[in-house]
């Protein structure tokens, strides 16, 4: 069986995490090291796809509801709701959770390029 990955023991309440909200089917952490003024993880509660691109393909509905619910959490954590949606795929794109997740990043990133 696959060990738990970091993000399932969060839900679970094995290890301390700030989860912010969830749905049926997500959940949402406030990162732990954030790299903005407003950086929000958006999880599915199954670990069962390891990246985006897997997630996309077997289950584009939870993709969709994915991006839905960062939206609606970039409206309740920022001032202006403008938000950027980060998902690193692979280890050489900087990916340490293999548990699909995305970054929401926001709260003002208007003078930073894309990945700065
Ligand atoms: P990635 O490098 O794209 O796989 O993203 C993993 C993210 O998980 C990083 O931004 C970490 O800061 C974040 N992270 C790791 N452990 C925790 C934790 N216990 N609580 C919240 N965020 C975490």
């Amino acid at each position: 069986m696959t060990e738990p990955s970091i993000f399932t023991r969060i839900l679970n309440g094995e290890i301390p995490g700030e989860i912010l909200a969830e749905t049926d089917r997500l959940f949402a952490l406030r990162d732990i090291a954030p790299q903005a003024p407003v950086h929000l993880l958006v999880i599915p509660k199954t670990q069962e796809y390891p990246n985006v691109a897997e997630l996309a393909a077997a289950d584009p509905a939870l993709l969709a509801e994915l991006i839905e619910f960062a939206e609606k959490l970039a409206v309740e954590h920022t001032e202006d709701g403008d938000f950027r949606l980060v998902f690193n795929t692979g280890a050489n794109a900087g990916q340490t959770v293999f548990h699909v997740h995305a970054h929401v990043l926001g709260g003002g990133l208007s003078e930073r390029s894309v990945g700065a």
